[in-house]
């Protein structure tokens, strides 16, 4: 498990025990239930939610879409933000019990593709920086970074738009190191390493943030991140 200000995460395979698996598989259950609510390209075209909503970001190509899918156990709940036209969306998922959903998840449009025109990258940085800051219902942020390349700027500027809420607890972090299969056991300790440091300057009395290798393609930290997203919107904030 992922523990509050720690910034630690499970090194290799965590060491189950009998009594901390159930949680586990309650907590992925839930992630298996997120079914499509609706799109929107605009912060006010948003609907307004008295339900916590966990956004995810990350650089086009970070594994956000598979990560996504991983967690939900649907093969293509997440590729619907893919479609051409509809890649600067925010996508809505909901979760828990049909009749009484408890969470939201929000898709956010991928962003640093190379060939997106000058326009629609200062569009995206406005639709982002506007949820970020404002939707009040935003309670948690996954950021998707690349295990291999480390936080980019335009994470560092992304990591920006979410500090303030992030410094007084409004809002927790999890940066899940993406493809974490593609790098051997030193590189992993490093990559880690380089983002707790990068973390460190958020660190407040208040703040809730982890950091998490995860690989969907060798389902490692799958299981974890769904605990922690699952704690984030079944604990209030403290
Ligand atoms: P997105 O643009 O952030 O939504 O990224 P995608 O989910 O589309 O993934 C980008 C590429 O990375 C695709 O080719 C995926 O197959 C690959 N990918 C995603 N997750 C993993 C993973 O855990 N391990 C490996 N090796 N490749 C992955």
């Amino acid at each position: 498990m992922i523990e509050k200000n720690s910034l630690q995460a499970p090194s290799g395979e965590p060491d189950r025990t009998r009594s901390d698996a159930a949680p586990g598989k309650a907590a992925l259950a839930w992630t298996h239930t997120a079914r499509f609510l609706t799109t929107a390209s605009q912060l006010r075209e948003l609907p307004p939610t008295e339900l916590p909503e966990i956004a995810f970001v990350g650089r086009s190509n970070a594994g956000k879409s598979t990560a996504i899918n991983v967690l939900a156990q649907q093969k293509r709940l997440a590729f619907a933000s893919k479609t051409p036209g509809r890649t600067q969306h925010i996508n809505l998922f909901e979760l828990g019990p049909k009749d009484a959903p408890d969470a939201l998840f929000a898709d956010l449009p991928g962003y640093g593709y190379a060939a997106v025109a000058r326009g629609a990258k200062l569009r995206w940085q406005q639709v982002m920086a506007d949820y970020l800051e404002q939707r009040r219902s935003l309670s948690g942020v996954v950021l998707m970074i690349d295990s291999r390349l480390g936080a980019t700027d335009l994470d560092r500027q992304l990591l920006g738009f979410i500090a303030p809420r992030v410094g007084t607890g409004t809002v927790r972090l999890l940066v899940l190191l993406t493809k974490a299969d593609k790098l051997n056991r030193s590189e992993s300790q490093a990559a880690l390493a380089a983002m707790q440091t990068l973390l460190g300057e958020f660190a407040t009395e208040q703040a809730d943030v982890g950091v998490a290798l995860f690989s969907a393609l060798k389902r490692s930290g799958v299981e974890d991140a769904a605990l922690v997203l699952h704690g984030w919107a079944h604990r209030p904030l403290g």
